[in-house]
């Protein structure tokens, strides 16, 4: 079986790398020269934990290819994974101009063709996508008929951080097919997989990634405002979580308080739900106080700071972590920027830290960025944590004593276990913690 993937971005290329693995065919396509190119000298064009060593085993194995030319490879393909980006339009809609695009490609790559295809979607898009807009257009554009083209959504759960693993090792397969053909080639792609697999339609499968993204945004926001009640009645919500994850229909998961949820996909899949339910006039007032909290949680920790420094005017003040969450390089709607945004308004002198993401950061934010840690630290005023690397956790208090300005720890990803800075001289609040 020889397999395409469109779009080498985070899916793309952990989905190709890790079904070389498995013993596919792969070729990875991008209209990015720069991406192949990367990928084809072995070089993961993302930072992501193992996954250069598979993109390396798939060139060494003959298994894994990567291209630019997108009709050549289409054309040989019997199965073509579509996994471009969907990000947000202005008013929060889906943003379908690249699987647009791509439908039209692969409409264009088929047309001379005879060979049976199989177009699998793995981009994560609002209900009907697969059926009404990429089906539509490739059966359009390459003059085929049904017969001979089919059609599955296959939504993508990978997290970032943890995507090899995740994709070798996934908790479910939504396979939302069209067809018995499509349904035939991702069965034999899927079949090394223990976990269990779902069938349904397309539109089905598309609704239950928005579904869980949506849920677990939401828990995030539910247990953030809970968070915030600890803080007022001065308790620790990190105990109030351990009693609530004891109950198996709640789970531990997902319980953890902080400065809220970015990325790129829960901020843009609740915005491009609820803007979906709103064009049919359905209310979306869970998905609206999700996004609503989850843009106040920022705030708390610029407040935070506030509270201990006075004013903020001509502080020196370090944002630890950068990309939206650790082991990823990925600054897509992280919290950062927002903490960052905060702080400038208050002529804060802001200093960024990230051991990945520093230069996609600096870039878009404008302000300055290393990924030296005591570089960072040295004579700052404040250091606020945004995001949960392993390289915070082992900070010793006295490293942050020797440096710091004024040593003060303002967790917003509760990384310290409470009491860790307990008579050492460092100042350390945290988002839920209470007084
Ligand atoms: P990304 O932006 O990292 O990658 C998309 C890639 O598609 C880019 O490399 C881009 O150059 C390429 N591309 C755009 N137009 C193209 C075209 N016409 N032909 C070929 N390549 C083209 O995006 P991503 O994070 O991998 O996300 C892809 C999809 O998967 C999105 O719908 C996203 O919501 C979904 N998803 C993402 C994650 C995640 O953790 N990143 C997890 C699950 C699902």
């Amino acid at each position: 079986m020889r397999i395409s993937v469109i779009g080498s971005g985070y899916v793309g290329i952990v989905t190709g790398a890790t079904l070389a693995e498995a013993g596919f065919k792969i070729t990875c396509l991008d209209i990015l020269e720069e991406k192949i190119s990367d990928i084809k000298r072995g070089i993961s064009p993302i930072y992501e934990p193992g996954l250069e060593r598979l993109i390396r085993n798939g060139l060494d194995s003959g298994n894994l290819n990567a291209s630019t030319e997108l009709e050549k490879h289409i054309a040989n393909s019997d199965v073509v994974f579509v996994c471009v980006g969907t990000p947000s339009n202005e008013d929060g809609s889906i943003d379908l101009q690249y699987i647009e695009n791509v439908s039209k490609t692969i409409g264009k790559s088929i047309k001379d063709s005879e060979k049976d295809i199989v177009v699998v979607v793995k981009s994560t898009v609002v209900p009907l996508t697969t059926e009404e807009t990429v089906q539509k257009i490739i059966l359009e554009e390459s003059g085929r008929g049904r017969e001979t083209v089919g059609i599955a959504m296959n939504p993508e759960f990978l997290r970032e951080g943890s995507a090899v693993d995740d994709a070798l090792n996934p908790d479910r397969i939504v396979l939302g097919c069209t067809d018995e053909k499509s349904k035939a080639a991702l069965m034999k792609i899927y079949e090394g997989h223990t976990c269990p697999i779902m069938h349904c339609d397309p539109r089905t499968a598309e609704m239950i990634k928005y579904s869980s993204n949506s849920f677990l945004a939401a828990k995030i926001s539910f247990v953030n405002e809970l968070a915030n009640m600890c803080d007022k009645w001065n308790m620790d919500f990190e105990m109030v979580a351990e009693g609530m994850g004891m109950d198996s229909r709640i789970s531990k998961q997902f319980l953890r308080a902080g400065v809220g949820f970015g990325g790129s996909c829960f901020p843009k899949d609740v915005k491009a739900l609820r803007r979906a339910a709103k064009n049919d006039g359905l209310g979306s007032e869970m998905l609206d106080a999700t996004l609503s909290v989850n843009e106040k949680q920022p705030e708390i920790v610029v407040n935070m700071a506030r509270e201990i420094l006075g004013e903020l005017k001509n502080k020196r003040i370090v944002v630890l972590g950068l990309a939206f969450k650790a082991d990823t390089d990925d600054v897509r709607e992280s919290r950062a920027f927002n903490i960052v945004e905060k702080l400038k308004n208050e002529n804060v002198e802001v200093i960024g830290h990230d051991p990945q993401a520093t230069e996609a950061f600096a870039e878009e934010s404008g302000i300055t960025c290393t990924d030296d840690l005591e570089e960072a630290l040295r004579d700052a005023d404040c250091a606020i944590i945004q995001t949960e690397w392993n390289e915070y956790k082992s900070i010793k208090p006295e490293f942050l004593c020797n440096l710091m300005k004024k040593p003060v720890v303002i967790d917003g990803r509760r990384t310290f276990d409470n009491g860790y800075f307990a008579g050492t001289g460092v100042e350390y609040v945290a988002i839920g913690l209470g007084n």
